[in-house]
């Protein structure tokens, strides 16, 4: 058997050139998006005031199993694409387990994260269309910093929300976005109608996605030639994700590999939603049986401890309603709670797919995640993102129980990201400074009395 390489980059010809949805193999789809004036399934002209055509059409589409990945994003992918499938053995090794572990690396690229992929999709179709200018939120500031990168490469504005504790936390995020061009407020803030009700009723909120994803959504409303953008959760974002599982699973397959575990930490299930999309694919259609592993953050649990429920995308109340794994939009998680991953539902697709159970989900807690960040850079030499960290976390432990058992399983983590805007955090996991924060079921009851009651539907 020839050694198998430390690092695999997939030539251009090998690149996959379609996007796969994940919808068209799913045995049952996920509940339908509700327009929450009318409570009836949302069209796709329903979505047009917030999306641009093309993603409108993407969000809601069940059937086409392929899409085309036009010329355009192509071209933009191969500045930064392939990512790198590496085998992890110094890893392995030093924790003398039988198991083989590969992680995809996304965080080759100045977002330092997977969240590019998307970002670069959603700006294309946007321009193509002719608008001229693009509002988001960010929260940790991957997202703001990919779309900032991509709206300046296709030559459009951008504003971006960013949640106010992550604004002052993380001063330089905003400086590159700014290098970008993009404008950047912190929210809460007093420039929209959504955004001065929330400081009225609590001037001194840290903010939360939910909110900065409101006022998003509002400037996008209320400016000319505007739409909104979202990194995470939506059926589109999933989509443009299936990029890292594809060029995955074909790094895998030339190196004769299938792994019996596939591992993503998970905060609106974007990264997740990619990497699994192909495997996924194999469990639905009979083909395979890998197991597939969501992790997400004690703090912010919405998977193991959220309701199945319809609610609001945002804080503010205005978007589409979804039945999804969710806290409530009303649930603000504790501001100790340092990287990301933070938001208080997860992608209906990823939701339906664990509710029927084809997958499974485990949270961890903040300083066992960092003690896992810092074993795997001292190994691997990446200094991971704490989002990624939390997939590292698990990986380890899964490492650790085939070591015990004897099992030589293979093993496949996404590392989504690189850490370097996080150094306050690691900086106080290394003074033990660090708290962990598990919130009480009286405080997670909070959050879900914020869920919509929906006549017929929900109580
Ligand atoms: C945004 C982000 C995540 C979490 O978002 P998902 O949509 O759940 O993938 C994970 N890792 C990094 C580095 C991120 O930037």
């Amino acid at each position: 058997m020839p050694k198998i390489p430390h690092r695999l980059y997939l030539t251009e010809d090998q690149m996959p050139r379609q996007w796969y949805n994940l919808r068209a193999d799913m045995k049952e789809q996920p509940d339908p998006m509700l327009n929450p004036q009318t409570l009836k399934p949302v069209t796709e002209q329903d979505l047009y005031p917030i999306f641009c055509e093309e993603l409108a059409h993407q969000e809601l589409d069940e059937t086409n199993r392929y899409i085309d990945i036009p010329e355009e994003i192509l071209e933009e992918y191969m500045i930064y694409r392939p990512s790198p499938l590496i085998r992890a053995y110094n890893l392995e090794k030093s924790l003398d387990t039988p198991a083989k572990i590969y992680y995809k690396f996304e965080g080759n690229n100045t977002s330092g994260s997977h969240k590019l992929n998307s970002a670069i999709a959603q700006a294309y179709y946007a321009k193509k269309q002719g608008i001229k200018r693009l509002t988001t939120e960010t929260g940790a500031g991957q997202w703001g910093t990919a779309l900032a990168e991509a709206c300046s490469y296709f030559g459009l504005e951008l504003d971006v929300f960013q949640v106010k504790c992550s604004y002052e936390q993380k001063p330089f995020r905003r400086a590159i976005m700014e290098v970008f061009d993009a404008n950047v407020t912190p929210s809460p803030s007093m420039t929209t109608e959504a955004g001065r009700k929330i400081l009225a009723e609590n001037p001194d909120t840290t903010g939360s996605l939910g909110c900065a994803i409101s006022e998003a959504v509002e400037k996008a409303l209320t400016t000319e030639s505007c739409r909104y953008v979202l990194g995470s959760v939506l059926n589109q974002v999933l989509l443009h994700q299936s990029i890292i599982g594809l060029e995955s699973k074909t790094a895998m397959e030339i190196l004769g590999e299938y792994p019996d575990i596939v591992i993503g930490c998970a905060g609106g299930g974007s990264n997740l939603g990619g990497l699994i999309a192909p495997f996924m694919q194999d469990k639905l259609t009979g083909k395979a049986n890998p197991k597939i592993l969501a992790v997400e953050p004690a703090s912010c649990p919405s998977l193991t401890r959220g309701k199945y429920a319809y609610d609001f995308c945002d804080t503010g109340k205005v978007t589409p309603l979804a039945r999804m794994y969710t806290l409530g939009a009303g649930f603000i998680p504790a501001a100790n709670h340092a990287g990301g991953l933070r938001y208080h539902g997860m992608s209906p697709i990823l939701s339906k797919l664990y509710h029927d159970g084809y997958m499974q989900a485990i949270s961890v807690q903040q300083t066992d995640v960092f003690d896992a960040a810092v074993y795997f850079a001292q190994k691997e030499t990446i200094l991971p993102a704490p989002e990624s960290a939390h997939a590292i976390r698990a990986a380890i432990d899964e490492a650790i129980k085939c070591r015990e058992a004897g099992e030589a399983k293979t093993i496949l983590f996404g590392l989504t990201g690189t850490g370097y805007f996080d150094m306050t955090a690691y900086s106080s996991h290394r003074a033990k400074t660090m708290q962990n924060y598990i919130p009480t079921d009286e405080e997670l009851e909070k959050g879900f009395k914020s869920l919509p009651k929906i006549k017929g539907i929900q109580k």
